[in-house]
């Protein structure tokens, strides 16, 4: 191919030799040129020029840049403005383009072969042509292919904006340290994850190791220099270092050691990953799993997780220490009549009494509702030593707890119940401690409340009874051993007017048990419930039975009933099946009760209890008079009449016949009856009558007698 040219030149021309080796060189030089005139158009172009532009160089004769059919694009990929295109740049500026890179989109349409789909790249440099005056008269453009070179440009710039969305995107803070020449980088968020702007302290390879914890110091560094010795090359640590405030900050590093060929270290690259959120769930989720929220106090799992760790060190020392279990009284009416909120009030405050009466070596914990315990530590060498000392701290803490609480409302004072028990390293197990005082808490209860007692071997030995005791009442339930016995009460005049119906344990191997040796445990287990229903459906069936005879037909049956049985909210449903399945009449039933339903959730009961006396049953409250009765609280409840308790009965005439006067009138003026029981002499039965009592119950008049012995002595069948 042969340089054509298309224009006159002043110039004489070159020597032939001359001219066909500068052919040769534009024939093989690397680069497309071609030679413009001062339109613009192609006047001469090289070998290359045909082949980058995609045309030959015969058809690239004549063409102008802006009407040749390719749109050249900038380094960008956006479409040039013709007058923007290198050659009219020079021509129209008569100033040289150099190193300007234009792509040149894929051809389409007629003519465009295979193969290229993506723009080819060149990288141009164009220059004028002036005349011998000087006067511009055309520009060379010299192309060369650089599409291979913006290609890999490209994949460059992707890769690294994709690394560096990544690292946006996450909280990591990269790092990178060349351990050969010294050069150091910490990422923007390095900085930031401790508070300071990048570059705002001495940048070198130390810089973290400054920042670090002076605990952490010693094992960490022992870490690297390990690291840079050993073969590792990917590893991770925990460590902590100083934020620009002050505090310290977990921090998670991972990293990889780039290594020559002979294991040396050359290069270590990582990250850093902020652990406070993690360390903070991981503190939350072990405040969840061993405090009690409400007061802040350890809770049980705690308690035995540290009380091991006490007795291990006890079994060392041989020394005493001490356990006591704390349970406030009548916490659950106060919950139940004030509110949980008043409750939660109530329980914060006693954690923060208990935390003030303590010395840092004892530990304190709530086990759970209105239970804590606390645990004395190194008492003494024996149990004579332990002993005063635990029961200083009892008292100090009954005397801290029966202070008045800021409490809304008037609540009655506050006071704990208190068991305590000995231990050192022989003892039996946290269960057992635990247990024994537990059970020496509750003789506390049952001495009054409100004060404290030691455990002692008896308890055991009681409680193992109770257990006992609550088993055999089980199977006695379910063998049906329990039968009702029958105490008649009387009217002034002596006649017939009612019965009281007494359950007796009719037991396999001891014979008849009297009540008092198994009602108070069968309260206590809940046995009481079952007891009760089937005492009252032997005495639905008795009225049944009754209700055709003339004499029994007029007696009213009087039945003890718990109040664990009115607490459920069946029960006047359930006496109301009793009676129809039955076909006892309900005006013939009698409830008693004791005076412990004024320390429940009264409103509840007094309810239950209207629904029954609707039905037509009436109630009578029991043993009145040694109780906490108070004249509010009888005004509420529909009650029909009143038994005197059997102790004023037997000093009758002394001290107590003011009371049972008093009793009397007031009754009167409650319109209830009044029922003098326990009358064994002639002279408690005058009195009672002198004093105004309805009705008369006692040995002196009839012993309680099995329910057909009752029948015989009392039905019209007697007189028969
Ligand atoms: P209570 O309800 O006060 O029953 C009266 C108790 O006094 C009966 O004792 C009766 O036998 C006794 N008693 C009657 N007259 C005299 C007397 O002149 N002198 C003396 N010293 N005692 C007299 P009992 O049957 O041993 O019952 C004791 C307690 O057991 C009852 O006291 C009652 O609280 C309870 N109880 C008995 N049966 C039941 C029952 O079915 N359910 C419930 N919840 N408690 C019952
Ligand atoms: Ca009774
Ligand atoms: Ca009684």
């Amino acid at each position: 191919m042969r340089l054509q040219f298309q224009r006159e030149s002043k110039a004489p021309p070159l020597p032939d030799d001359l001219r066909r080796r500068l052919d040769d060189v534009l024939e093989h030089f690397p680069s497309g040129v071609t030679v413009h005139d001062i339109d613009g158009c192609i006047v001469m172009a090289n070998h290359l020029a045909g082949k980058l532009l995609g045309r030959s160089e015969d058809e690239l004769i004549g063409m102008c840049a802006d009407s040749a059919g390719w749109h050249l694009t900038d380094e960008n990929c956006m479409p040039m403005a013709p007058e923007e295109y290198p050659v009219h740049q020079v021509l129209r500026t008569g100033n040289k383009v150099t190193g300007r890179v234009v792509g040149l989109p894929p051809r389409t349409g007629p003519g465009s072969g295979p193969g290229q789909r993506t723009p080819c790249w060149m990288i141009c440099n164009a220059y004028p042509e002036t005349d011998d005056d000087g006067k511009l008269r055309g520009a060379v453009v010299c192309f060369t292919d650089c599409t291979e070179l913006k290609e890999a440009q490209q994949r460059l710039l992707k890769s690294e904006e994709r690394l560096r969305l990544m690292l946006e995107g996450s909280s990591d803070a990269p790092w990178d340290w060349d351990l050969v020449s010294g050069e150091t980088y910490y990422s923007e968020r390095w900085w930031e994850m401790l508070g300071y702007r990048a570059g705002e302290l001495r940048l070198d390879r130390a810089t973290w190791r400054r920042l670090l914890h002076p605990q952490d110091l010693p094992h960490v560094t022992a870490f690297m220099a390990d690291l840079l010795v050993g073969g590792r090359s990917a590893y991770s640590i925990e460590l902590r270092l100083r934020h620009s405030d002050g505090h310290y900050v977990h921090v998670l590093t991972r990293g990889v050691v780039l290594r020559d060929a002979a294991g040396k270290a050359l290069r270590m690259s990582g990250t850093n990953t902020d652990l406070t959120e993690r360390k903070q769930s991981e503190r939350r989720i072990y405040e969840l799993a061993y405090f009690d929220p409400l007061t802040g106090l350890p809770n049980r799992r705690f308690l035995i997780e540290e009380l091991d760790k006490t007795l291990a060190r006890h079994s060392r020392s041989g020394q005493y220490g001490a356990l006591l279990f704390i349970d406030l009284d009548n916490f659950k009416l106060l919950n139940d009549t004030m509110g949980h909120d008043v409750g939660d009030m109530l329980l914060r405050q006693v954690a923060e009494r208990l935390r003030q009466a303590l010395r840092d070596s004892d530990q304190l914990a709530r086990l759970g509702g209105d239970e804590f315990v606390v645990v004395l530590e190194n008492l003494g060498a024996g149990t004579a030593e332990a002993t005063p000392h635990a029961d200083h701290v009892a008292r100090k803490i009954l005397a801290l707890l029966g202070q008045p609480y800021d409490l809304p409302g008037s609540p009655s004072p506050r006071t704990p119940s208190i068991g305590i028990t000995l231990f050192d390293g022989s003892a039996g197990g946290i269960d057992q401690l635990l247990r024994q005082a537990d059970l020496a808490m509750y003789r506390a209860k049952a001495d009054g409340r409100n004060t404290a007692r030691f455990f002692d071997p008896s308890m055991q030995a009681a409680a193992e009874r109770q257990a006992a005791l609550d088993k055999a009442l089980r199977d006695g339930l379910a063998q049906r051993e329990f039968v009702l016995y029958c105490q008649p009460q009387f009217d002034t005049e002596g006649r017939l007017i009612g019965a009281e119906a007494l359950a007796r344990w009719q037991h396999g191997e001891h014979g008849l048990v009297s009540p008092h040796e198994f009602i108070g445990q069968a309260e206590a287990s809940g046995l009481i419930i079952p007891l009760g229903q089937q005492m009252l459906e032997e005495s639905c069936r008795a009225l049944a039975r009754w209700s055709g005879d003339p004499l029994l037909g007029r007696v009213k049956l009087s039945v003890n009933i718990s109040v664990r049985q009115l607490r459920d909210p069946g029960f006047a449903a359930s006496v109301e099946a009793l009676l129809a399945a039955s076909g006892a009449s309900a005006d013939r039933l009698c409830l008693e009760l004791t005076e412990s339903v004024f320390a429940e959730n009264m409103q509840e009961l007094i309810e239950r209890m209207q629904a029954l006396r609707a039905q037509g049953i009436c109630f009578s409250l029991d043993d009145f008079g040694n109780g906490t009765s108070s004249l509010a609280y009888l005004m509420r409840f529909p009650l029909a009449s009143l038994k005197i308790d059997r102790s004023f009965v037997r000093d009758a005439g002394a001290n107590s016949a003011t009371i049972v006067e008093a009793i009397v009138a007031l009754a009167r003026k409650l319109k209830l009856e009044v029922v003098a029981e326990g009358v064994e002499h002639e002279d408690q039965r005058d009195f009672m009558v002198d004093c105004g009592c309805d009705a008369l119950q006692g040995y002196l008049l009839g012993r309680p007698v099995p329910l057909p012995e009752f029948e015989q002595l009392y039905g019209s069948g007697a007189r028969a």
